[in-house]
């Protein structure tokens, strides 16, 4: 760090983002993206883009976006917030909503950003451990004492938590703001959106990056009672009043209308999910109950570090995480059935090689 930064920013750790290497190709399987290209209406609005508009500065509304979004999922336009993925989206909450005298809960065992978010905005956090299971205990988020961020299904474990019971956590807290992430919530779990309509503590973010085969395009969007958007929007102007691209804008409102396609995409994920859950059992692993486009596996006495630098050697890449109590996991983004042939493939080279 240069001698010029704030004081505030010595000693930062940032988010290490998921590695994208370029020097070789990989069957890519590290971070969660979509195996499937965007649909043909949105490669083919891209080609006819009037690329004129880019002189242009975007719509900071995202107007037509965001009527889209309000009709799909049946709120107002008000009620639907564009940020440049939804990364961005948990930025303006972490800024928005935790006063000093605050504090934040996540579980312990979930996505490394929230942390890294919550130290650079100086918000005070308590990490709840999951169960012995690595399920999430509900009635640890029910004390109305502190605000509330839980993936939904959570990342890595890929464990999803019912409608009901995330409705509980919502009641129990009406002082409180709680975030429910969407991030993978297309691939089986269920989304609480509805609540948005009958509470007004409850905001969901959810993002094109994963069931919509968009995570270069950076689109997320959160959905919730109007003055908890209006916050979001104020923070938003206040940093970065462009943050959500014209092409991105244009090409999200073109995947909006190619649900099909993508609904039957997050079908095939599913049911590639399934294959590669029975497989990696059938070799010997214990895979975790999964409602997302990924799976957290681990093979009793094989070091998850080792298997990960052995899978990358054969030219397939999947994630893992140095906290002590996954050491052993990683995590595989569920790609084609031939992509996941090929990992098992590498895998049964590994275990021969042991
Ligand atoms: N939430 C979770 C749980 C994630 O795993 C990710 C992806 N790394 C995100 C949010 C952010 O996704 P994006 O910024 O691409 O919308």
């Amino acid at each position: 760090m240069s001698r010029y930064i704030r004081e505030r920013y010595k000693g930062f750790q940032s988010y290490t983002p998921g590695e994208q290497p370029k020097e070789m190709e990989y069957i890519k399987l590290n971070t969660n993206e979509s195996p499937f290209p965007p649909a043909p209406g949105v490669c083919r609005r891209l080609k006819e883009a009037d690329m004129e508009r880019l002189r242009l500065y975007p719509d900071p509304t995202g107007r037509r976006l965001k009527a889209m979004l309000a009709d799909r999922f049946r709120v107002e336009p008000e009620n639907v917030f564009l940020a440049n993925g939804s990364d961005d989206i948990l930025n303006f909450a972490m800024m928005a909503f935790n006063d000093d005298e605050d504090t934040l809960l996540f579980p312990d065992i979930s996505y490394s950003f929230y942390e890294v978010i919550a130290n650079l905005h100086g918000v005070n956090f308590r990490k709840v451990p999951l169960q012995e299971d690595m399920t999430i205990d509900y009635r640890d988020y029910c004390r109305d004492d502190c605000n509330v961020i839980i993936p939904n299904p959570n990342a890595p474990t890929g464990i999803a938590l019912s409608l009901e019971v995330i409705e509980e956590i919502v009641k129990a807290n009406p002082n409180h703001v709680v975030l429910i992430d969407e991030a993978y919530v297309d691939f089986g779990a269920e989304s609480a959106v509805p609540l948005t309509k009958k509470y007004d503590n409850i905001l969901i973010s959810q993002t094109f990056s994963k069931s919509r085969s968009f995570a270069g395009g950076r689109l997320g969007f959160a959905i919730g009672n109007q003055e908890l958007i209006r916050d979001l929007i104020t923070l938003q102007y206040s940093t970065n009043p462009y943050s959500v691209n014209t092409l991105s804008l244009i090409l999200g409102s073109a995947a909006m209308e190619e649900e099909a396609y993508y609904r039957k995409n997050a079908e095939i994920i599913q049911e590639n999910r399934k294959y590669t859950a029975e497989t990696l059992t059938s070799m010997g692993f214990e895979v975790l109950p999964s409602k997302a486009n990924f799976v957290f596996a681990r093979r009793p006495g094989m070091d998850g570090d080792k298997l990960y630098r052995k899978l990358k050697e054969k030219g397939v890449l999947v994630r893992h995480f140095t906290t002590e109590r996954i050491q052993d996991y990683v995590r595989i983004t569920i790609g084609t059935k031939e992509q996941m042939d090929v990992l098992f493939e590498k895998l049964r080279e590994i275990l021969q090689e042991e």
